[in-house]
Formats: C-alpha cells, sequence, structure tokens
C-alpha cells in the first residue's frame, strides 16, 4: 500500500512537472506585465509542487548566476556610474553580514519602469531606477538590497533555478541558464516575509534603521492604493509600462501592510536601534537630468 501511495506520488510530481515544461517552453513574453504575469503564476504554480528539490551546488549556481547576469545586458550612460557605485556601496556594506560566501554583485538599470528589484542565483542583484524614485533615504535603499540578498542566502533563487531546470529538461550537472523574467517576480509569501525579517537584520547589522523597511511598505501602500485598488487608473506622470511593473508587483508580492506589521513587531521584540536616516547621496533623477 505504501509503494503504491508513493508510486501515485512520483507520478503526480512527474505530471506536474511536465505540465510545467510544456506551459514554460515557449516563452518570450514582451513587456514587463507579461513577464511578471507569468512569473508570478509559475511561483504560485511552483509553490504547489510537492517535490523535494534538489539544489544547485554554490559553484553551479555562481556559474548560472553569472552567466544569466552578462545575459541582461543594459545601455548605461556615463550619467549612470554615480547611482551604479553608489548601488555597489549600499550593497557591499549591507552584504557583509551576508552568511553564504558569495560575492554579492550589485547592478543599477536605469530605467523609470523598473519599479521593482529581483536577485539572480549566485548573488546577482539588480535594482531598478523606479524603485529608487520612491526612496529618499540610503537606508530604504539598505532594506530593498537586504531582502534581495536574502533570497539568495535562503536558496529561494537556487531552488527555483532547479525546479525551472528540471522543466524544461535540462541537466542540474550543465550549465543552466534560464530567461530573467522567472526571477524578476516574487516568491511566496513565506519566503518574502523570510527575506524581509533577515533583509531588514542585515540592515540594521550595518548600521542602518529598520524605519527604512517601514516607509518603503508605505511608499508601497501608497502605489497600491493609487494604482491597483483604483482600477489601475493610468495617471499621466507616470507612463503606462511603469503602472503596469507597479501592478505587476503588486500582484506577486504579499501586501505591504502587512510585511509592514510584521517588520513592526521585530523592532519591538528585537530591540533593533533606529538611527537617523541618511539622505539618499544620489538622486536617481538628478542624474537622469544631468544627461
Ligand atoms: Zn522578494
Amino acid at each position: 500500500m505504501k509503494r503504491l501511495l508513493i508510486l501515485a506520488l512520483l507520478v503526480a510530481v512527474a505530471g506536474t512537472v511536465l505540465y510545467l515544461g510544456e506551459r514554460y517552453k515557449a516563452g518570450g513574453h514582451v513587456g514587463p506585465e507579461g513577464a511578471l504575469n507569468a512569473a508570478a503564476e509559475l511561483q504560485r504554480e511552483v509553490s504547489r509542487v510537492p517535490a523535494r528539490i534538489t539544489r544547485l551546488s554554490d559553484q553551479q549556481e555562481m556559474l548560472a548566476g553569472d552567466r544569466m547576469a552578462q545575459q541582461y545586458s543594459t545601455t548605461y550612460s556615463e550619467a549612470d556610474a554615480p547611482m551604479q557605485e553608489y548601488v555597489s556601496e549600499v550593497g557591499r556594506r549591507v552584504a557583509a553580514h551576508a552568511r553564504r560566501k558569495f560575492t554579492y554583485k550589485f547592478h543599477y538599470i536605469p530605467e523609470s519602469y523598473l519599479v521593482n528589484a529581483f536577485a539572480l542565483p549566485g548573488g546577482h542583484i539588480f535594482i531598478g531606477k523606479g524603485l529608487i524614485d520612491l526612496m529618499d533615504s540610503e537606508d530604504e535603499m539598505a532594506s530593498v538590497l537586504g531582502h534581495e540578498v536574502e533570497h539568495v542566502e535562503h536558496y529561494h533563487c537556487n531552488e527555483r533555478a532547479s525546479i525551472e531546470a528540471a522543466a524544461r529538461h535540462l541537466p542540474l550537472g550543465g550549465l543552466i541558464v534560464l530567461p530573467i523574467e522567472l526571477f524578476q517576480a516574487g516568491y511566496n509569501k513565506e519566503q518574502e516575509l523570510e527575506a524581509d525579517r533577515d533583509g531588514t537584520q542585515l540592515a540594521v547589522m550595518a548600521g542602518y534603521s529598520p524605519q527604512g523597511a517601514i516607509r518603503m511598505f508605505q511608499a508601497f501602500e501608497k502605489l497600491e492604493h493609487q494604482y491597483v485598488t483604483k482600477d489601475e487608473t493610468p495617471d499621466q506622470e507616470i507612463p503606462r509600462v511603469a503602472i503596469e511593473s507597479i501592478t505587476g508587483y503588486f500582484r506577486s508580492h504579499p501586501l505591504s501592510a502587512e510585511r509592514e506589521r510584521q517588520i513592526k513587531l521585530l523592532i519591538v521584540a528585537q530591540k533593533w536601534p533606529e538611527p537617523q536616516e541618511k539622505p539618499l547621496k544620489v538622486s536617481a533623477n538628478q542624474v537622469a537630468e544631468e544627461k
């Protein structure tokens, strides 16, 4: 009887993997909306896959991440260099207390539509101009970068890569290169809240105020209210593509109010210090205006 049950489970798992494989083989989504929707849908589906996940080794994860990061090329201008340096500086400070021994690399994407940040396997962290535009303190940036570092630390990126490789029949032993879109949207709610907790902890250990995370969530709450609950009304000041990116982000992440509540409880429970927030040293808009 037990054997039959195991067999049934295996058949079910194989069926799910095959289904995912067929479904995502096509790929080729256009624009952030399609990409985010596909990734959010994938996230919902993979969180139901009951399989035991075989993780990539650190070495495999690093090679795969490096290759994917290379392929995600953006056009930088001279004017973007100060922000790129600044993002790297804050990122390095936050990642100083990371547990996995990767060399974390931080990339600035100078695109207003990218109201998002994401991590690739192996420790490549990307942050979009659209998200930095919502910030006014370095502490907010530290909380976002810390959150992304934790998606690597907790093997969320690694496991997604592994599940996707299985769905696409790519052998784990080979070099796994997957579409970036798969890593651009969120993970399941528990994983997101875990990244919030430990990401804020990393920022606090680096000397930042946890209020940075709180204020970031409050900025998201405002956007949720503006663009998600109000029937996604287009605003003249924000291009359509940015709105699509924002609403896609909220479809794939837990509600900001819940994320804020968790961090507020932790500030009290952990007795986290709350130093004065530091204003952003480089503004993404200043950089854009100088062009
Ligand atoms: Zn996340």
